[in-house]
């Protein structure tokens, strides 16, 4: 009778950990990097698509600026696994509550158990439907001015009106090049202070749809108008509707909403990256649409020290009833990990 209670026991704490890391990007390697240093039994996940893989490198990014962005993963996963952290590669595909924590389905049917989650699944950049767009995304067709801007400065830049952003975009790319054109496409044409701003920093508007981005060789050429006219750029800025990866978190009651910038779809959460789901937080890309490598990092840490913090503090009221009252079963289903803690994860 006993032993088919321990090994009941054993079961349960298969594959369980105190915290699976959803997401092995900047954001998800830094938080597993902070909790591996609080020997807590990590997991992270990870797909191996991050946002910027595109990218040939990581710029504005202290120390490490210009690092491909495979080589900075790459790091990351050698540092968290120096604390003991398990990788796993893998999709997750639906998470559900199982008694106090949570249990995770990948879609190679694999199942993995954890006290807490933390999510940085990053976004998805959906992009204009125009053809040729797609390929050169993240070489010459470009988002983000702190990102690649320096790298095409004085360069011919031209401006896809895509979103809310748009104009923003255009005046930022104006910062690092005399030579900014701002197609105003499918979108409604700047209001009358924006066209006043546009001007005053000498950026010409052109309006009219744009057909197909157009390049030759490994290069951007420009963009061609529904006139046949092809406008040559060297590079091309657009605005990507962001919406987070997090459709497996439905069942646990966490939805991606709207994000007040208009910019896409988020996971709300507090600066400390909880959610309103108790034992979940976010961080990184997943629910700061704007963050670059180094705040969803530093995102990522804040967020594995708070769960950390969470953690100590429900084992220390744990052991303040156990120490009150021993014999209790909450005390015994205690010794039992305790004495098996030492078979979990391969340890
Ligand atoms: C083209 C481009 C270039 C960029 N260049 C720069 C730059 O130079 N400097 C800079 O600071 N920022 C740059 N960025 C922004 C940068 O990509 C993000 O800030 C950063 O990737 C966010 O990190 P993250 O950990 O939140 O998400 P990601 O890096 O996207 O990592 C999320 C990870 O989660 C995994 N995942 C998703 N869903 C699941 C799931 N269900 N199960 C398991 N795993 C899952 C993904 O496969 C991915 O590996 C660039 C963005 C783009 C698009």
């Amino acid at each position: 009778m006993v032993l088919v209670e321990v090994v009941t026991v054993a079961e349960e704490l298969e594959n369980r950990y105190d915290v699976a890391v959803v997401g092995g990007g900047a954001a998800g390697l830094a938080g597993a990097l902070m909790l591996g240093r609080s020997r807590r039994s990590v997991v992270v996940i990870d797909a191996g698509e991050p946002r910027n893989a595109p990218a040939r490198g990581v710029h504005g990014l202290l120390g490490l600026e210009g690092i491909s962005p495979s080589a900075l993963l790459e790091r990351g996963r050698e540092e968290v696994r120096g604390y003991g952290v398990d990788l796993r590669q893998g999709e997750v595909e639906a998470a559900a509550r199982d008694g106090s924590g949570f249990a995770l389905t990948l879609k190679d049917g694999a199942a993995v158990r954890a006290r807490r989650l933390l999510v940085t699944t990053g976004l998805v950049d959906q992009l204009p439907d125009l053809p040729g767009l797609r390929v050169r995304w993240g070489r010459d067709v470009l988002h983000c001015p702190y990102c690649h801007g320096h790298e095409v400065r004085d360069q011919a830049i031209g401006v896809l009106a895509s979103g809310p952003m748009s104009v923003h975009q255009a005046l930022l790319f104006r910062q690092l090049s005399a030579d900014v054109t701002y197609f105003t496409h499918t979108m409604p044409a700047p209001t009358d202070e924006q066209h006043e701003q546009l001007m005053a920093r000498g950026i010409t508007v052109v309006e009219g749809e744009v057909t197909s981005v157009e390049s030759s060789g490994d290069r951007l050429v420009g963009v061609r108008l529904a006139d046949g006219t092809l406008a040559r750029r060297a590079a091309l800025v657009v605005a990507s509707r962001m919406v987070a990866r997090a459709g497996f978190l439905s069942a646990l009651g966490l939805r991606p909403v709207e994000h007040p910038s208009g910019m896409g779809q988020h996971i709300p959460a507090d600066p400390t990256g909880r959610t309103e789901v108790p034992g979940v937080w976010v961080a990184g890309n997943v629910t700061d649409l704007a963050g670059q490598v180094s705040t969803s990092a530093a995102a990522g840490a804040m967020a594995g020290a708070q769960i950390n913090a969470d953690l100590v503090g429900e084992e220390t009221a744990r052991a303040v009833a156990e120490q009150r009252d021993p014999f209790s079963a909450d005390s015994e289903q205690r010794v039992c990990e305790l004495v098996l803690g030492d078979r979990r994860h391969g340890q």
